[in-house]
């Protein structure tokens, strides 16, 4: 399947917040140990010795749990991560207008996802589900297939999440 959505993310004004993570983790009921976001730091070291001009990053990166927030987006809402940066680091859209954006501008990364669960069946497939109360809930369901061996379950409006091998 060919990528059409991605995030382009301008590092340069990151500040290790750390926000996108955790609204991405909460957001998505990703359990301990699970992520959709991490925000690495790179640095900081010194690029010429005594010259005072040191290398120091963050840079969030998207896992491949990152879905881009396909309940949200297919709403018409933006990404999670994109509305909680106060920094406005990550930008969300079609990967050609990023890439056209991206080419104005040095300290940016292009993003394209590739999210396993969803690989398994080559498409979001947006669904309905009912929650505990039987309130009808967004949800989004993705099956395995031959190629991956993961198959994933989540709804929009709790922390139910189920990510596990498939025989
Ligand atoms: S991308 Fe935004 S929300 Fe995430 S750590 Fe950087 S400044 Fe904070
Ligand atoms: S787009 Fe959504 S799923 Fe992807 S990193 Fe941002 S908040 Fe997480």
């Amino acid at each position: 399947m060919e990528a059409t959505y991605g995030l382009l993310i301008d590092y340069e004004y990151c500040s290790g917040c750390q926000s996108c993570e955790v609204t991405c983790k909460e957001g998505h009921g990703y359990p301990v140990g699970k992520w959709g976001i991490r925000v690495l730091e790179e640095g900081p070291w010194e690029i010429e010795d005594g010259s005072g001009v040191f290398n120091y990053n963050y840079i969030p990166v998207p896992t491949d749990l990152c879905d881009l927030c396909s309940v949200r987006t297919a709403g018409g809402r933006e990404p999670l991560c994109v509305h909680h940066c106060l920094a406005n680091v990550i930008t969300y859209g079609p990967i050609e207008e990023l890439a056209h954006k991206a080419a104005g501008k040095g300290k940016q990364v292009l993003w394209v996802p590739q999210y396993k669960p969803l690989e398994a069946k080559g498409a979001f497939v947006p669904t309905k589900a009912s929650n505990s109360e039987g309130r009808e809930v967004a949800a989004v369901e993705v099956e395995a297939n031959s190629t991956w061996s993961t198959a994933a379950h989540r709804r929009s409006d709790d922390d139910h999440f189920e990510l596990g091998l498939v025989e």
